[in-house]
């Protein structure tokens, strides 16, 4: 069976010379290699981290001021920066999109997205006070009951399936730890054993 390639990175990062798409040597994996300089370029998955921020039984929601999803509703998250921990990078997206100060509190959801190669992290979070503001990337923050989410407008289906959860194990009083998975892996990279 013939191994599919998506040719993610054209040229070399190191010396600058058009990479081929092969399996290198003691791998079985697809990857970006330059016969020039010799360099592998791997492609992971990236950590989004967001927390669900409350607010006595309101909720915190963001409207997205930029594309994907330009104008839609999200919770505070974003891709997680080099040497921080998951949870610093859920208050630091917290803070940055929508101005809000949050205790931090458990891990709640976990969402594998395979095919955008992410995964999804929400941690429950409280909000220290409802000084919140509008941040660079959103048009609108603001609370909302349960019964005013916007469920047609929810931004991505990590947010709506956290948010479904979420509400659930209030009802029962109770929260978990949940592990999900969105979307078909992909198949483009892989090669047949
Ligand atoms: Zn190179």
């Amino acid at each position: 069976m013939p191994a599919l390639s998506i040719c993610a990175v054209t040229f070399c990062s190191v010396c600058g010379h058009t990479t081929v798409s092969r399996v290198p040597s003691g791998d079985n994996r697809l990857r970006d290699c330059c016969d020039h300089c010799g360099a592998v370029h791997y492609i992971n998955p990236r950590p989004v981290v967001g927390t669900i921020p409350v607010w006595g039984d309101q909720v915190l929601l963001c409207k997205r001021a930029i594309e994907p999803r330009l104008g839609k509703w999200t919770l505070p998250a974003g891709f997680m920066e080099i040497n921080e921990t998951t949870g610093d990078g859920a208050r630091r997206e917290t803070l940055e999109e929508a101005g809000a100060r949050v205790k931090l509190g458990p891990l709640f959801s976990m969402i594998d997205v395979p095919h955008v190669q992410q995964v999804h992290i929400f941690f429950r979070a409280e909000l220290l006070d409802t000084h919140f503001a509008i941040g660079t990337e959103s048009l609108e923050v603001r609370l909302f009951d349960q019964s005013e989410i916007p469920w047609d407008e929810i931004a991505f289906r990590t947010v709506s399936t956290t948010l479904e959860l979420y509400f659930a194990d209030r009802a029962r009083g109770e929260f978990g730890v949940y592990t999900r998975a969105i979307g078909a892996a992909p198949t483009a990279r892989a090669v047949s054993a």
